[in-house]
C-alpha cells in the first residue's frame, strides 16, 4: 500500500469527496512513491468554502498582524528549507543544490511579503477642494485561486500565495499533480506560523479540480502558471467567468551571441542554462543562435563542457537529474531523431547516457543539435528538456528577426561586449526578460516576473509591483469632514472650488 497525500482544507488534511488518485513518482527510481487525491468540484467547493470563511476576519486582520505571519513563516522556511529541498528532488528529480536554489528565489518572494505595508500604502491628495481630501485604499479581492506547474513545486506557489495572503486574501492553490507533497509542506509551515485555518488551503487534482476553481463564482481571481495552452484556456474561461486573470504560459527562450562576445563565457552560460533542472525551466535557454564566424568555436566549447557533466540521481553529487515522467522523457528523446531528419547534426546524443542512479530511472542526458533550421519542429516545438539547439545566423540583426518571430516572448539573452549592441537589443527584442550577459535572466522579487505574447495572458506579471496590484483592487475616496456652515443643494457635476 502506498501512502495517499490529501488535500489540505480548513487547516488540516482532508480526505474529500473524490476517489480518483494519481500516482506520484521518484523520477530518478522510476517508482511509485504515493498516490495524490485527484479532487472533486465538491473537494473544490469544500476549499472555498473555508477560504470564504476565513476572509471575514483575515480581509480585516490588520498589516500588523499579517505581517507577523509572514515573518515567522520566513524564519521557519529559511530553517527548514534542507527539507523542502529532499521533497523536491524526490519528486521532481532536480540536483538538490538546484532545488535549494529554487527555494532561495522562493524565499527572496516572502521577504518580498515581509515587507508589504510600505507597498500597500495607498496615496493622498490633501486639501483638493476646500475642505476635501483625496485617497486610495487597496484592498484584497477575497478568496484567490492559484494554480502551478510541476517544474518549480515550491518556487512557483511561492510566488502569488505569500504576496495573496500578505495583502489580506485567502487562498486556494492547486498544484501540480506530478509533485503535489511541496504544496502540504508550505501549508503545514503556515500553520505552525499563526496563519488562521482556512486562510490557505490545496486542492489536489487535475483538470476536474482546476474547472472547478474556473467557475466558481466566490474566486475573485485565478494566478496560472503552465504550458501556453492551458495558460490560454484558463485566461479564456476565467475571464469569461469574470475573474481577474494572469495566466503564464511556455517559452523558447534565444541567447544572441555576437562574434565579440567572451566564448568561454558563452559555453559556460549556455550548458548552464540549457541543463540545468534537465532544461524543465521556462527561463531555460533552449536556442543559441550564433554568428557564423565563431559558431564552430562555440559548438566545440559546449560540447567539451557537456562531456564533464554528470547526470544521476539528484540525491547524489550530479549535475542533472531525471526528466519528471517516462512519457515526457520518450517525448524529449524524439527530436533527436527529428532533428536528423530536418538536416540538424546532433552533435551530442544524450539518449544512451550513463548514469550516476537507479537504471529504471527517466534518464535522458544532455543533447546538443547544431545547424537546426528554423522550420524544424525542434525548433518550433518547446521541448522541455536537455536539449539545446544552436541555429546559425549572418549577424545581430538576423538573430533579433529570428526572436521576434516566434510566438513565445519569455526570456532572452544577448552576450557581447558592445554596449551598444546590448542597448539596441534590450530596446527592440519582443520579449519580457532580457539579460545582457545574464542567461536566466529573472527578475528579483521586487520586480515583477512575466513575458509577452504567447508567455503571458492578461496584464499583471507575477510578483513584484505586479503581484501587489493583481491581488488588491484600488479604492479612490473622496471625503469631505463638513464645517457646519457648508451645505445647500447644486445638482450639477462635482467641481472642485
Ligand atoms: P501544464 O500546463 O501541463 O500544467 C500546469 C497546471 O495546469 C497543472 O496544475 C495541471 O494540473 C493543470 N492542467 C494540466 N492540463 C490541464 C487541462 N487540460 N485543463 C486544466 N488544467 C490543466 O504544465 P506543466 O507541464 O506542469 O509545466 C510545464 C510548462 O509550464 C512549460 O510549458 C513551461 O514553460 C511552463 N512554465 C511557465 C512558466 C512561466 O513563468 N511562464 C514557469 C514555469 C513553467
Amino acid at each position: 500500500m502506498t501512502d495517499v497525500l490529501d488535500h489540505w482544507i480548513d487547516g488540516g488534511t482532508a480526505a474529500g469527496t473524490s476517489t480518483r488518485t494519481g500516482d506520484v513518482f521518484d523520477p530518478a527510481r522510476g517508482v511509485v512513491t504515493k498516490q495524490v487525491r485527484l479532487g472533486s468540484a465538491a473537494d473544490v467547493d469544500a476549499a472555498v468554502a473555508s477560504a470564504s470563511k476565513a476572509f471575514t476576519d483575515w480581509g480585516q486582520a490588520s498589516i500588523a498582524r499579517r505581517q507577523g505571519v509572514m515573518f515567522a513563516f520566513r524564519e521557519l522556511l529559511n530553517a527548514r528549507k534542507g527539507e523542502l529541498a529532499e521533497i523536491l528532488t524526490s519528486e521532481h528529480g532536480k540536483v538538490l543544490s538546484d532545488a535549494a536554489g529554487e527555494i532561495a528565489r522562493g524565499l527572496e518572494v516572502v521577504e518580498f511579503a515581509c515587507g508589504l505595508p510600505q507597498l500597500l500604502k495607498g496615496a493622498m491628495s490633501d486639501q483638493v477642494s476646500n475642505d476635501v481630501d483625496v485617497y486610495t485604499l487597496k484592498q484584497p479581492l477575497g478568496v484567490v485561486g492559484v494554480i502551478t506547474p510541476f517544474n518549480f513545486p515550491a518556487m512557483v506557489p511561492l510566488w502569488f500565495f505569500p504576496i495573496a495572503i500578505a495583502t489580506g486574501n485567502t487562498v486556494v492553490l492547486k498544484p501540480s499533480e506530478k509533485d503535489p507533497s511541496a504544496a502540504n509542506w508550505m501549508a503545514a509551515l503556515m500553520a505552525e506560523a499563526g496563519l488562521p485555518a482556512g486562510v490557505f488551503n490545496v486542492v489536489h487534482g487535475d483538470k476536474e479540480a482546476v474547472d472547478a476553481l474556473l467557475v466558481h463564482p466566490e474566486v475573485a481571481s485565478i494566478s496560472f502558471v503552465g504550458s501556453t495552452p492551458i495558460a490560454r484556456y484558463i485566461y479564456e474561461t476565467g475571464t469569461a467567468h469574470g475573474k481577474r486573470v494572469q495566466a503564464l504560459g511556455g517559452a523558447k527562450n534565444h541567447m544572441l551571441v555576437l562574434p565579440d562576445a567572451d566564448l568561454d563565457l558563452v559555453a559556460d552560460s549556455a550548458v548552464n542554462a540549457g541543463f540545468g533542472s534537465a532544461g524543465e525551466r521556462c527561463m531555460a535557454i533552449s536556442v543559441v543562435l550564433a554568428v557564423d564566424s565563431v559558431a564552430d568555436t562555440l559548438v566545440a566549447k559546449i560540447s567539451d563542457r557537456m562531456a564533464t557533466l554528470t547526470t544521476g540521481d539528484g540525491r547524489r553529487a550530479c549535475d542533472m537529474g531525471p526528466l519528471i515522467t517516462r512519457e515526457h522523457r520518450d517525448k524529449v528523446a524524439t527530436y533527436v531523431d527529428l532533428a536528423t531528419e530536418d538536416g540538424a547534426t546532433v552533435v551530442v546524443d544524450g539518449r544512451d547516457p550513463q548514469i550516476d542512479g537507479e537504471p529504471d530511472g527517466f534518464w535522458l542526458g544532455p543533447t546538443l543539435i547544431d545547424h537546426v533550421p528554423t522550420t524544424s519542429r525542434v525548433y518550433t516545438d518547446e521541448i522541455f528538456g536537455p536539449v539545446l539547439s544552436v541555429v546559425r545566423i549572418s549577424g545581430y540583426t538576423e538573430g533579433v528577426g529570428i526572436i521576434n518571430a516566434g510566438p513565445y516572448g519569455n526570456g532572452t539573452a544577448i552576450f557581447t561586449n558592445d554596449g551598444g549592441a546590448a542597448r539596441r537589443f534590450q530596446r527592440e527584442v519582443e520579449v519580457g526578460m532580457v539579460g545582457v550577459n545574464v542567461p536566466i535572466p529573472v527578475p528579483v522579487a521586487y520586480h515583477s516576473f512575466g513575458g509577452w505574447k504567447a508567455s503571458l495572458f492578461g496584464d499583471a506579471k507575477a510578483y513584484g509591483p505586479h503581484g501587489v496590484d493583481f491581488f488588491t483592487r484600488e479604492k479612490a475616496v473622496t471625503a469631505r469632514w463638513l464645517d457646519p456652515s457648508h451645505g445647500g443643494l447644486n445638482l450639477g457635476f462635482p467641481q472642485h472650488d
